[in-house]
């Protein structure tokens, strides 16, 4: 059974088409709810692969670390020397402290030249 707020103004759905109390965004409760579920998924689908909760743990404590010694006055020579000592801590983040470059031309002016001039090697 569907539970709908007693004062809601009827009116027609946009989605079904329906006479029925009206949510929002002029949407039943049937059709909101089901919009907002989706809207779920594609906003975890989205943004789950991307940076595991592991690789935000070890994003964070490097931040914290190199805060911490910006707050101690640390040479930069000791804090790249500590940040070379810790590097093998941070190969599961690699990929987004350093991330590779996009998908290149192999002929990286091919784009700049006019469609039919032919290409010329020096
Ligand atoms: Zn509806």
């Amino acid at each position: 059974m569907e539970i709908v707020p007693q004062d809601r103004r009827i009116g027609e759905c946009i989605n079904c088409g329906l006479e029925k109390p009206i949510a929002a965004f002029d949407l039943c409760y049937t059709c909101y709810r089901r919009e907002g579920r989706q809207a779920d998924r594609k906003f975890l689908d989205k943004h789950n692969p991307g940076v595991t909760r592991d690789q935000k743990r070890i994003l964070s404590g490097y931040a914290k670390m190199l805060g911490g010694l910006g707050d101690m006055a640390v040479p930069r020579g000791t804090v790249l020397l500590i940040c070379r000592m810790i590097k093998p801590w941070l190969v599961p983040v690699e990929q987004l402290l350093n991330p590779p470059p996009p998908c290149v031309e192999t002929d990286a002016f091919a784009s700049e030249r006019e469609p039919n001039q032919p290409s010329t090697t020096h």
